[in-house]
């Protein structure tokens, strides 16, 4: 399930909501946005966010997150939101799919307001498919809002990309990504979570499935900040870091990693976020990442985290 209630909202998304929040306010909402992200920092949750601003039934509340709208675009199935990726087989956007979205933004909407589509990754759109979508973009129907989201749009086209109202989103600070994973978990804390999971009272599965389910990106940008900043920390506690490479655990409450492991973590949460638009079956990466925190003998008890 994905939130789109406030307390949910990264706060280095803040900027380009506000700005689409204003836009919508004035009735000066763009046809066309381009959410460039650095990657990993939420390009899709801030394109969903977009789409249920627009079709949220509570004009000026939106998006209020409770709607009927709201809900069915949060969990990705409202009808009058299409997405569009590259297929199982592809690393690229094809022009029969641009056709197929074309011809869809040119019917009637269901809600009888806003329709919108969602390019992600954009940058995956070939030569022919962008030059497709141009079309779409010179003359959009009316109450037509496309989305694309790339984290390198200057692969994209120059009469795509002026066609298109650009959005920054900036990668966060770690204080700021740790603050949000915090409050992402709700109750409790990272540092109890994993240890949970080290401890073996998660099950690896069931959190690898939820994980997955859930703004897998931003969790896996934020698990590497996480990482991060409990190396700094066992940096700053007064031991040198060749000192904890050769073995002693970190400082902490409840210590369940050294430093080689935690680094060992660390990669792995890059190659995973460096493959995360590669079709792969990403539970299983995630879950032999998970395995890696817990030790032999596995699961005690239910789930949680
Ligand atoms: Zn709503």
């Amino acid at each position: 399930m994905t939130s789109l209630a406030p307390p949910a909202a990264p706060s280095w998304l803040a900027a380009p909501m506000s700005a689409l929040r204003a836009a919508r306010e004035q009735g000066r909402m763009h046809h066309a946005l381009l959410i460039h992200e650095a990657p990993g920092t939420g390009g899709d949750w801030l394109a969903t966010w977009a789409a249920a601003l627009v079709l949220c039934e509570r004009g000026k509340m939106a998006p209020c997150g409770e709607c009927t709208a709201c809900r069915r675009v949060a969990s990705l199935h409202h009808p009058d939101v299409s997405w569009v990726r590259p297929q199982e087989d592809s690393r690229q956007i094809r022009i029969e799919q641009v056709r197929e979205l074309s011809a869809e933004l040119a019917l009637t909407s269901h809600g009888g307001g806003y329709k919108v589509s969602i390019l992600t990754p954009a940058d995956a759109l070939n030569r022919f498919a962008a030059n497709a979508l141009l079309k779409t973009l010179e003359e959009p129907p009316a109450r037509t809002l496309l989305i694309l989201v790339a984290s390198e749009p200057s692969r994209l086209p120059p009469t795509v990309l002026s066609r298109c109202q650009r959005l920054r989103i900036r990668a966060p600070e770690r204080a700021e990504s740790i603050a949000w994973l915090t409050e992402l978990r709700g109750t409790g804390d990272w540092a109890a979570a994993l240890d949970a999971l080290g401890a073996g009272r998660t099950d690896p599965v069931a959190a690898a499935e939820r994980w997955t389910r859930s703004q897998l990106p931003l969790r896996l940008l934020c698990f590497e900040n996480w990482l991060t900043e409990r190396i700094r920390c066992g940096e700053s506690g007064g031991a040198h870091l060749a000192e904890l490479r050769a073995g002693p655990y970190l400082s902490g409450p409840r210590p369940f990693l050294n430093i080689r492991e935690l680094f060992g973590l660390i990669d792995e949460v890059r190659d995973l976020r460096a493959t995360l638009d590669v079709p792969l079956n990403r539970g299983l990466a995630l879950e032999a990442l998970f395995r890696r925190l817990a030790p032999a003998g596995g699961v005690r008890d239910g789930v949680q985290g």
